[in-house]
């Protein structure tokens, strides 16, 4: 028997849980805010103080993503933009962020923002064009290369380790969010990455029922430091029953991973071509323009994410969105059930999204009844 577990065992045991107390399987939920000290005002747990940033359920989703993601260390967040936005938040006045046009919108919209207000260098590269990342990158000094990979909504596939070789070549820091493929399929830190990001939220939690963000440091060097006493002081920590639930969510996630990237490469085989289709955009086909990247840094299958363009423009698009029986018209991802958006409505003027394209993330349902349900949908 080998030493370490495989990833299996270790999500499906929650790192192998077992309370010395109660032999309970389950981990209880500790809310206290507080830790005691002894007579002599020592900590019965040296480790804990004050719950803003210590917490017992926290530390337990820290230590299996750290090791899910081959990291140093890790920190949980109230949610996926509380996370992204502190490790953004160590850049000071004058220092520089290169990030993509294609990226989570909110944080995009964020960044413009806040670069703006505190003095901070923000260019944007083609996630489509890797000469345009090299020549943004080395146009000026560069602290943060932020990418996406694959990229919302249109699943640009960035290649980590030429962005790592790149951002290391100018003496800065790579950060991968790494939200749609979860460490099951990539481990950007074995590419070179120096941050991973995900919004919990979504396949790690699974379950459309926790806001979360992680981190993931390939080293506890000085940015890390910084981002740790910035949890620490603004208290962006999640809760301990989200902590708790989140846990609880990522038992399941090699099963409902695996399924939702089979489901998808099937949908996206069977609506490739298909009459009314204009592209099927999913990094697993060979068509997708980064394909190759994909099938080099994809390794546990291609993600449940994919997008669709039809005829007929923005209106028939809207319509087949509109006769969907079983896909559910909603924002996010990662959940167990399919749901289906038109992100150019929701993004809004200035989106670079297509407006004839629809944006599904595939559940773990049965794949026949999601083919036959987006088959009418199109048919009318
Ligand atoms: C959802 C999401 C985020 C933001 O995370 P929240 O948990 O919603 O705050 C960031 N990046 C990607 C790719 C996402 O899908």
């Amino acid at each position: 028997m080998g030493e370490k577990n495989n990833v299996e065992t270790l999500l499906a045991q929650a790192g192998h849980y077992l309370d010395k107390d109660s032999g309970s399987v389950v981990p209880p939920i500790q809310p206290s805010t507080t830790f005691a000290r002894n007579e002599q005002g020592d900590l019965y747990d040296s480790n804990r103080i004050y719950a803003r940033d210590q917490s017992v359920n926290a530390e337990m989703v820290e230590a299996i993503l750290c090791e899910l993601e081959e990291g140093a260390s890790c920190k949980i967040f109230a949610s996926g933009m509380a996370a992204a936005t502190a490790l953004v938040q160590t850049l000071r006045p004058g220092d520089r962020i290169v990030a993509p046009t294609v990226m989570y919108w909110s944080l995009r919209a964020w960044l413009i923002s806040f670069c703006e207000d505190w003095n901070i260098n923000l260019a944007f590269f083609d996630p489509r064009d890797a000469a345009d990342m090299v020549a943004v990158v080395k146009a000026a000094p560069t602290d943060i290369l932020w990418i996406e990979t694959p990229a919302n909504p249109t699943w640009e596939v960035v290649d980590i380790q030429k962005a790592a070789d790149l951002a290391h070549s100018v003496s800065a820091q790579l950060v991968v969010d790494s939200t749609v493929v979860t460490p099951l399929i990539t481990k950007p830190i074995a590419y070179g990455a120096d941050f991973v990001f995900h919004s919990a939220t979504k396949y790690i939690n699974g379950h459309s029922d926790v806001i979360a963000g992680a981190l993931i440091a390939a080293n506890e060097d000085t940015r890390w430091e910084r981002l740790c006493k910035l949890r620490a002081q603004q208290g962006g920590i999640l809760g301990p029953f989200e902590s708790w639930l989140l846990l609880r969510g990522m038992r399941t996630m090699h099963v409902r991973v695996e399924r939702s990237c089979e489901n998808a490469m099937k949908l996206a085989r069977h609506f490739e071509g298909f009459s009314g289709v204009k592209e099927v955009i999913y990094p697993g086909l060979v068509s997708h323009t980064n394909h190759e990247v994909a099938a080099k840094q994809m390794t546990g299958g291609f993600g449940g994410m994919l997008s669709i363009r039809f005829n007929g423009g923005k209106e028939q698009t809207g319509v087949i969105m509109g006769r969907m029986k079983r896909f559910v018209r909603a924002t996010s991802l990662g959940g167990v059930e399919s749901l289906v958006e038109h992100r150019a409505l929701i993004e809004g003027e200035g989106t670079p999204v297509p407006d004839d394209l629809l944006r599904f993330s595939i559940g773990i349902e049965n794949i026949q009844d999601l083919i036959e349900d987006l088959e009418q949908a199109i048919r009318g």
